[in-house]
């Protein structure tokens, strides 16, 4: 399995993308690391199965092996710091967080009705999640 957090495994756009976010939370006060990039379906998968056949957890997401972006190397998952300590917990930070990710043409989770995903961002530039899972590939994307 694959959960990988470096910004080197994301599209190179998404990378080029990912480091801004970073460098502007900086800007505005905000210390945040890097969860999440690149899973593979097997991780992803697991996942899934958190709260539903793995009763240990709750649900933590409602996408199944390439169902996630996170699959198609277009999205990543940050936690904001404090003290150097993830804070997740903190949902106006988290807030702020997304209106950086947002003023920098990132998609963000914690926008979503359906199911509030305050640390994924993610970057498609109109390709859909079904163009992805037919092949569309990642090189369209600059
Ligand atoms: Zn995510």
């Amino acid at each position: 399995m694959i959960n990988s957090r470096k910004i080197e495994d994301l599209n190179p756009k998404l990378q080029e993308l990912c480091r801004q976010f970073i460098e502007e939370c900086r800007l505005a006060g905000i210390e945040i690391a890097i969860t999440s990039t690149y899973r593979d379906n097997e991780y992803q998968d697991y996942l899934y199965a958190k709260g539903r056949t793995d009763k240990t957890s709750k649900i933590v997401t409602n996408a199944r092996g390439g169902d996630s972006i996170h699959n198609y190397r277009l999205a990543f998952d940050f936690v904001p710091l404090q003290d150097g300590k993830p804070e997740w917990s903190d949902i106006d930070l988290f807030k702020q967080c997304g209106a950086v990710a947002m003023l920098i043409g990132l998609e963000w989770g914690g926008e979503w009705v359906h199911f509030k995903d305050y640390p994924h961002c993610q970057y498609l530039n109109g390709i859909t999640l079904t163009e992805l899972k037919s092949g569309k590939i990642l090189s369209a994307i600059d």
